[in-house]
């Protein structure tokens, strides 16, 4: 059901930042289906979709004149666990703290430490690839994701995930808009004289946390273009799109052993 009273729209005219905008409509999806038809409709409707969780980003990214898809009421459940190889699987709209209070039992943690931790979301924090006080150890939330089970904009599933160079090829040899995605980043990024645009026009790699475009410079990193280097991992990319590419229902991230953070 998508909310077009006066009062929705009005409620999430704004979020955190300066901006104001009156959406079409807000929508609270429960599912991968609800997802899907909300893509469905937008499509059929010419709109864009807005995905928002908490709401707590500073540049006016969930506020538009789309759909906004408010994963914080219903997509909140801890899916998984796996402690002995450190990693968790959620839905988008689990709060950074309260997964936190979750793993403190198996001592682990998740790492990326923002100001509004207490109450912004996993899915807010891949979207923006959110940091924090503890990023010069441990990184941002991009360096802890594993791997994102989206929907993406034709309403098909995508599932992604590292993959060796073998397992890259089988993807491009598939069917569907998630085997064209593979392929056409091959396609982009293998020329020698793009790669050497993207590596001199981009901003320097020891700048952390960059959101300005997406981190294609990350993907030339990994092992299908640079031998020795990591293995090839859309949520790289995917990762700190503001939710521009696909909307993740579920996620894969790691844990942190509880050695030096304090909660
Ligand atoms: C006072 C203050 C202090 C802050 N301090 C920090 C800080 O220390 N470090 C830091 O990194 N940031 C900080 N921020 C910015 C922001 O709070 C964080 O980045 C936070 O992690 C964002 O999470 P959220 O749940 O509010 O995301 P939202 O603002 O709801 O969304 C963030 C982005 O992700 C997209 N998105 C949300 N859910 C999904 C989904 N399911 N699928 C696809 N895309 C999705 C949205 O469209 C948006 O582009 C601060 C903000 C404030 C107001």
């Amino acid at each position: 059901m998508i909310h077009t009273d006066a009062l929705h729209r009005h409620l999430y005219a704004t979020d955190a930042s300066i901006f104001r905008e009156i959406p079409a409509g807000v929508a609270y999806p429960k599912d991968a289906d609800d997802i899907k038809a909300l893509i469905r409709h937008a499509r059929e409707h010419g709109l864009s979709l807005i995905p928002r969780s908490a709401g707590t980003s500073l540049a006016g990214q969930c506020v538009g004149t789309g759909i906004v898809v408010d994963i914080s009421k219903y997509l909140t459940k801890v899916l998984e666990i796996n402690a002995e190889e450190r990693w968790v699987r959620v839905q988008p709209g689990v709060i950074r703290d309260e997964l936190n209070v979750f793993l403190k039992p198996h001592g682990l943690f998740f790492a990326p430490n923002t100001s509004t931790s207490n109450r912004c979301m996993l899915g807010g924090m891949v979207g923006n690839n959110s940091c924090g006080t503890t990023s010069l150890v441990y990184g941002s939330t991009r360096d802890h994701v594993l791997a994102l089970h989206t929907v993406l904009s034709d309403g098909s599933g995508g599932a992604f995930q590292g993959a060796l160079a073998r397992a890259f090829e089988e993807k491009c040899r598939g069917t569907g808009l998630e085997a064209e995605l593979y392929r056409q980043i091959r396609e982009m990024l293998a020329p020698p004289e793009v790669q050497a645009e993207i590596r001199a026009q981009y901003p320097k790699p020891e700048i952390h946390r960059r959101n300005t475009g997406y981190a294609v410079d990350l993907l030339l990193r990994s092992n299908l273009f640079t031998p020795g280097g990591p293995d090839f991992n859309f949520c790289t990319i995917l990762t700190g799109s503001e939710g521009t590419l696909a909307l993740p229902p579920k996620l894969r991230c790691t844990s942190n052993r509880c050695l030096h953070h304090t909660m």
